[in-house]
C-alpha cells in the first residue's frame, strides 16, 4: 500500500493498476523526492517485517540491515545450498576478522520439501542449523541474522515481499523455466541477485545491466565446464572452500546424528565430474564476489533507491494484465468483449 500510494503520486492516477506498463514513462524524470520516499517506503515495511517475523519465528532483525530473501520450493536445482554456503563463510571471515567491511545483513529463507525429498529437507536442516550458529554468536550476531520462515506460502509472502532488498534468484543457468517470484519482488522494489536463467534473462532486459546484479556460468558454457570439471578442485582452491564444507561434518553444526549433512558435503564432492550436478562449487566464487560488492552498493543509499525504481517502473511487461493481453491478440485471436456484472 505505501508503494501504491507513490506510485499513484508521481503518476498522477491509478491507472497503472489497470495497465503496470505506463509506469515506464517515469523511469527517468521523477521528482527529486522519489528515492527518499522510496527509501523511507522499504524502511517502513522492514520494520513492520521485523515485528511479524518476531512474533512469528522468535528471532529479532534489524531494519537497518540489507534484507536478503530466498523463497521459493527447496530443490537442488534452486541452489539454497549455495546461499547457505555463502552465509557460513561470511560468518567464518567475520570470526577470523571482526573488523571485516561489511553492510548489516539479514537472510531470509522461506522454503518446503516435498515428502519424500530427503536431501531437500537435509537444505532445510543446515539452513537452520547455520542460523542457530549465526544467531547465538555475540561476535556475529548484531550484524548478521539468519530467519527460516517456516510453512512458506502466499500469507508470508505478503510480508516479506515488500520489506525485502536482495532477490535471490540462483538456480543453475538452464533449469528454471520462467520462475514469478523474481517478478514480484522486482515490482515491489528489490534487486536481482541471480544467474542468467528463466525471466531473470528478461528482468536484465528490462532493467539494463548496472539495475540487477548476475553471475555465474550460462546455460551455453555449462556443458563444456562440467566434461573437465573437478569439484575437489575447487574444494581445494577456492579459498574458504574447504572451511565451509568441512563445518558440514566437523561438529560446527548440529544434523541431530542423522548423517544428512554428510551426505549433503558427500552430493558436492564425491563422484568427480558426475559430482555437484548443480555446479554449487563451480558458481560459489562467482556468487560470493558479486553478492559482496551488492551489499557494499547497498551502502550508497540513493543510488540504490534509484536501481529499485528502475525495476519498479520496468515491471510493467511482466504483468499478467499484459501477458493475457498478448494471448488475447496472438495465440487465440479475440478481442474484448464487454460484459454486464451484477
Ligand atoms: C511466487 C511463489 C512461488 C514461486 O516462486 P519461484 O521463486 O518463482 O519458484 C512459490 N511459492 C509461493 C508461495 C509463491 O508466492
Amino acid at each position: 500500500p505505501r508503494l501504491a500510494d507513490l506510485l499513484d503520486d508521481v503518476t498522477g492516477s491509478d491507472e497503472w493498476v489497470r495497465d503496470l506498463t505506463v509506469l515506464a514513462q517515469h523511469t527517468d524524470s521523477v521528482p527529486e523526492n522519489v528515492y527518499e520516499r522510496l527509501t523511507e517506503i522499504k524502511r517502513a515495511n522492514k520494520v513492520d517485517f521485523a515485528t511479524w517475523v518476531a512474533r512469528r519465528e522468535g528471532v529479532e532483525v534489524d531494519p537497518e540491515a540489507i534484507f536478503d530473501v530466498q523463497i521459493k520450493r527447496l530443490h537442488e536445482y534452486k541452489r539454497q545450498l549455495l546461499n547457505a554456503l555463502y552465509i557460513l563463510d561470511l560468518y567464518f571471515r567475520l570470526k577470523e576478522d571482526p573488523d571485516l567491511e561489511t553492510p548489516k545483513r539479514v537472510f531470509i529463507f522461506g522454503a518446503k520439501a516435498a515428502p519424500g525429498y530427503v536431501r531437500a529437507k537435509a537444505v532445510i536442516k543446515l539452513i537452520n542449523a547455520v542460523a542457530n550458529l549465526v544467531n547465538n554468536d555475540e561476535e556475529v550476531n548484531s550484524r548478521v541474522k539468519v530467519v527460516f520462515v517456516h510453512n512458506y506460502n502466499v500469507s508470508p509472502a505478503e510480508h516479506i515481499i515488500p520489506a525485502a532488498d536482495v532477490s535471490e534468484q540462483i538456480s543453475m543457468a538452464g533449469k528454471e523455466a520462467s520462475g514469478t517470484s523474481n517478478m514480484k519482488f522486482m515490482m515491489n522494489g528489490a534487486l536481482t541477485l541471480g544467474t542468467l536463467d528463466g525471466a531473470n534473462v528478461e528482468i536484465l532486459d528490462a532493467v539494463g545491466e548496472d539495475n540487477a546484479y548476475i553471475f555465474g556460468a550460462t546455460k551455453d558454457e555449462l556443458p563444456s565446464l562440467r566434461e573437465n570439471y573437478d569439484p575437489t578442485w575447487y574444494y581445494q582452491n577456492v579459498p574458504g572452500l574447504a572451511r565451509v564444507l568441512d563445518a558440514l561434518v566437523d561438529g560446527t553444526l548440529d544434523d541431530n546424528g542423522s548423517g544428512w549433512f554428510a551426505d549433503l558435503r558427500r552430493s558436492l564432492l564425491d563422484g568427480g565430474n558426475q559430482a555437484d550436478t548443480y555446479y554449487v562449487l563451480g558458481d560459489f566464487e562467482s556468487y560470493r564476489t558479486t553478492k559482496d560488492g551488492m551489499a557494499a552498493d547497498y551502502e550508497d543509499e540513493k543510488s540504490w533507491a534509484r536501481k529499485a525504481w528502475v525495476n519498479i517502473t520496468r515491471s510493467g511487461r511482466f504483468s499478467s494484465d499484459r501477458t493475457i493481453q498478448d494471448y488475447a491478440d496472438n495465440v487465440w485471436k479475440v478481442s474484448a468483449t464487454p460484459i454486464r456484472v451484477g
